[in-house]
C-alpha cells in the first residue's frame, strides 16, 4: 500500500499517542480514547472467524457409530448423498475461511490463520485449540 493508506496512517497516530500516554494525564486521556475504536476494529475483523463443527460422512445403509439410525434426526445429508453424523463433530474449522479461502484446506483446522495472528498479537504467544 502507498504511504497515504488511511488505515495505516491512523494506526501510526494511535501508536504515537500510545507512546506518549504515560508522559502526562492529557497523553493518557488521548491514548485511552483510542481504545474503544481499536476494540471495535479487532472485533469487526474477527467477527466471522468462528469455529464451526465438521461432521464426518458415513454410510447411510447401516447404523452409524453414534448408535442411531439414519432417520433418527441426528443425521443430515451431505452434498454427495453421504450421511453426516451430527452427534459427533470430528473437528472444527473456521466458518469464514472455509467459505472464502481459495484453498479451503487452509481452513480445515481451527483456529484459522486470522484468529491465530490476532491471538498472538493480543496475548504475545500462540494459542492452542482456541484457548489462550
Ligand atoms: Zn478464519
Ligand atoms: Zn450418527
Ligand atoms: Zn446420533
Amino acid at each position: 500500500m502507498a504511504d497515504d493508506d488511511p488505515v495505516r496512517l491512523e494506526l501510526d497516530e494511535i501508536r504515537d499517542r500510545a507512546a506518549l500516554a504515560y508522559a502526562s494525564p492529557k497523553g493518557m486521556a488521548e491514548s485511552g480514547a483510542d481504545v474503544p475504536r481499536l476494540v471495535e476494529t479487532i472485533t469487526a475483523l474477527l467477527d466471522d472467524h468462528k469455529p464451526v463443527p465438521l461432521y464426518a460422512a458415513g454410510p447411510r445403509d447401516k447404523p452409524c457409530d453414534c448408535g442411531h439410525d439414519f432417520d433418527a434426526g441426528c443425521h443430515d445429508e451431505g452434498g454427495n448423498g453421504d450421511s453426516l453424523c451430527l452427534c459427533q463433530p470430528e473437528g472444527f474449522a473456521c466458518g469464514w475461511c472455509r467459505e472464502n479461502l481459495i484453498d479451503p484446506t487452509d481452513a480445515e483446522e481451527w483456529p484459522c490463520n486470522t484468529y491465530t495472528i490476532a491471538a498472538k498479537a493480543l496475548f504475545g504467544e500462540e494459542v492452542r485449540d482456541g484457548q489462550a
